[in-house]
């Protein structure tokens, strides 16, 4: 039998392409293999965010070469950001990778497979966001749905534009399709994915809003939904469903009304990443974000005003070009001022393609390095005090299945985790049977990234 084994690297987005490429491969009668060796293709679905990201990829295929040279009969394929940015650059680099294809022609894979050794496939085919990909979930619980795909923001530091291509809206009646097969299969919690989902809205209403890839007229999506508040209330009233997150949302098109979902939709979770980057407006400008420091602060107070408990988490880029001093000691205070539940932080990385890269005052690599330890030295301090603070409260919890340790081991198949509402991780004590539903857990101790508790 035909084996595959999938390596990823990267966001939610590749690990979600990485759940459809899956699909795909189980389809074509592929069984995910466990070891590396015994896979018949590996897959390599690639990121290129950050330098780090590109040099791991480069890394992991030069193992592969060692292993097809003890198995030549294995296939090797590479597909997403870097297969998009570098193309038949790494066709020259690595003659021995059989397939290569970027995110936007992954339902091309069975015939690229049968047609290996072509030239890298990174076109934009038209109307590649409506294609119907079954992805294979590892988790029945909770899922990963995209709403859109790439981004129109060109934020000077961002390669996403250009590997992602433009942004583009999937139909709403094809979202709660693919949202009420999903819950018809055990699943309890969606989370929405696009670079910007913020910006959501069909672009070509007119010709397939609320319909099928038929056109038929899909039932439960109505016709009008334009706007990412919308299509949340639409999703709100899928029976079965239990909770609702989405990522990522850009401040400058956070708005009011997606303030007023948050607030009053109940399957809506309390929690949302709010990208920030900088505090400081001179190098928010240089990163074309659209917004100013106030403009983010006071999107995010009237926020949680309106959500209670609402838990923020955010990106942050540590020696942007330019960045001072001043400029990266504002960050650090606005870190401590805003006290996130979670920051994913990196040091500026250079990107091909990007604007950032003509800019003046590119920093030493040292300085880079000193202020990311800064960020995350901070950042962990807020965090410990943060989970700490749920100690003693109650909290509802939606149950994933085995904790980490548990899988696997029977002498320990009691140990379960799931997510609060704020999605902090909880581990418990209790029968498999719960595995799907909501359980109230009272918190006892906090960890480094996880809560444990007991079931109530
Ligand atoms: S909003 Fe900016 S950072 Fe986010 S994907 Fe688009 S260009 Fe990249």
């Amino acid at each position: 039998m035909k084996s595959f084994k999938i390596l990823t690297f990267g966001c939610q987005m590749n690990e979600h392409d990485s759940e459809k490429l899956a699909g795909i491969l189980k389809a074509e009668g592929y069984r995910e293999s466990e070891r590396l060796e015994d896979a018949g293709l590996v897959l390599l679905n690639t990121c290129s965010i950050r330098e780090k990201a590109e040099q791991k990829f480069y890394s992991a295929l030069g193992k592969l070469r060692e292993l097809k040279e003890q198995n030549p009969s294995m296939k090797i394929a590479v597909s997403g950001c870097i297969a998009q940015q570098e193309g038949n650059s790494v066709l020259k680099r690595a003659p021995y990778v059989d397939v290569l294809f970027g995110n936007q022609n992954i339902g091309r894979l069975p015939s690229l497979l049968e047609d290996s050794g072509q030239p890298a496939s990174t076109e934009f085919p038209e109307g590649y966001e409506h294609a119907v990909i079954s992805a294979s979930r590892e988790n029945a619980v909770t899922s990963f749905v995209n709403i859109m795909y790439g981004c129109d923001n060109f934020c000077t530091y961002c390669v996403v534009p250009f590997v992602r291509g433009r942004e583009r809206s999937r139909r709403p009646g094809d979202i709660v399709r693919e949202i009420e097969e999903l819950v018809k299969s055990g699943c309890r919690e969606v989370t929405l994915l696009g670079q910007n989902v913020n910006s959501y809205g069909p672009v070509d209403r007119h010709q397939g809003a609320g319909h099928d890839d038929a056109g038929r007229p899909v039932s439960g999506a109505s016709e009008d939904i334009c706007n990412f508040p919308e299509l949340l209330k639409e999703i709100n009233t899928i029976g079965g469903l239990c909770r609702i997150r989405f990522v990522t949302s850009h401040p400058k098109d956070l708005s009011d009304s997606l303030i007023d979902a948050m607030a009053n939709l109940p399957k809506v979770c309390n929690a949302i990443h709010l990208p920030l980057q900088s505090a400081s407006d001179s190098v928010l400008g240089c990163m074309n974000r659209k917004y100013t420091f106030a403009d983010y602060m006071e999107k995010l107070n009237r926020l949680k005003a309106s959500v209670p408990d609402l838990a923020v988490s955010t990106d942050i880029i540590a020696g942007f070009p330019g960045e001072t001093e001043d400029d990266f000691r504002a960050t650090l205070e606005a870190i401590e001022d805003i006290r996130y539940d979670g920051i994913f932080a990196f040091k500026y990385s250079r990107r091909p393609m990007t604007a950032a890269l003509k800019l003046p005052g590119h920093l030493p690599e040292k300085v880079k390095d000193e202020r990311l330890y800064k960020v995350l030295e901070v950042q962990d301090k807020i965090m410990q005090e943060k989970i700490g603070a749920r100690v003693g409260l109650v909290e509802e919890v939606l149950v994933e299945g085995p904790d980490k340790l548990s899988r696997g081991a029977i002498h320990c198949a009691r140990r379960l985790a799931g997510k609060t509402r704020q999605g902090k991780i909880v581990n418990f004590e209790g029968p498999p049977e719960l595995v799907g539903q909501l359980v109230q857990i009272k918190i006892t101790e906090g960890k480094k990234h996880s809560l444990i508790g007991v079931l109530i």
